[in-house]
């Protein structure tokens, strides 16, 4: 089968997707230009759209068109419970539970020497200056439960409690090694609920 320069090329873009790889890039590709060019037409310009708009809100870090997102923005939210997660996807699945009325804080990644990422890396200087103000009372730590989760939130348990602030961490019903937005989202409630001081 031959394949023009363009068709190679977009196989190749596929393959920055998670999970994906040359195979499902390939099969992705041909039923996009056989079967859904209009499709593909609007992811195209979609995927544009979002990257030229969506910015990380200055408060927590989220992803917002706005400078402030919604969320930091709700006189209804408590702005003294903030919730450190990795991913915008973990906040979005806390989100989803309900139990939480407070903010969040997204790391975009954790704590991982070996790959070259520290605290800098994840705006941790930020927040330990916002603890340091006095603003926030408990600082609850949903960080995976993976090696490098359990590192960095004990990472932040340490800068919580130099600015004497309140830290708890969730565990109840997380598996071990989980990663959050993976778990249902009465799991995830439960964990938030369980959740036990550090
Ligand atoms: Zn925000």
């Amino acid at each position: 089968m031959s394949s023009s320069d363009c068709l190679k090329r977009l196989i190749q873009a596929l393959r920055c997707l998670p999970g994906v790889g040359p195979k499902s890039a390939q099969r992705m590709a041909f039923y996009l230009l056989q079967h859904d060019r209009q499709g593909a037409r609007q992811l195209a310009k979609v995927l544009d759209e979002a990257l030229e708009k969506v910015r990380r809100c200055r408060s927590c870090r989220n992803f917002t068109e706005a400078p402030i997102c919604a969320i930091c923005l709700d006189p209804r939210r408590e702005q003294s419970k903030l919730c450190v997660v990795e991913s915008p996807a973990d906040a979005w699945a806390i989100e989803q539970t309900g139990v939480f009325r407070g903010v969040f804080f997204i790391l975009h990644g954790r704590l991982s020497p070996l790959d070259g990422i520290g605290p800098e890396d994840l705006g941790l200087d930020e927040l330990e200056r916002r603890l340091q103000e006095g603003e926030i009372k408990e600082l609850i730590l949903a960080t995976n439960s993976t090696v490098e989760g359990e590192a960095t939130a004990h990472y932040l348990a340490e800068l919580a409690r130099g600015a004497g602030v309140r830290v708890s961490r969730i565990a109840y019903g997380v598996p071990v090694g989980g990663e959050l937005e993976y778990l249902d989202a009465h799991t995830l409630a439960y964990a938030f609920e369980g959740r036990r001081p550090v």
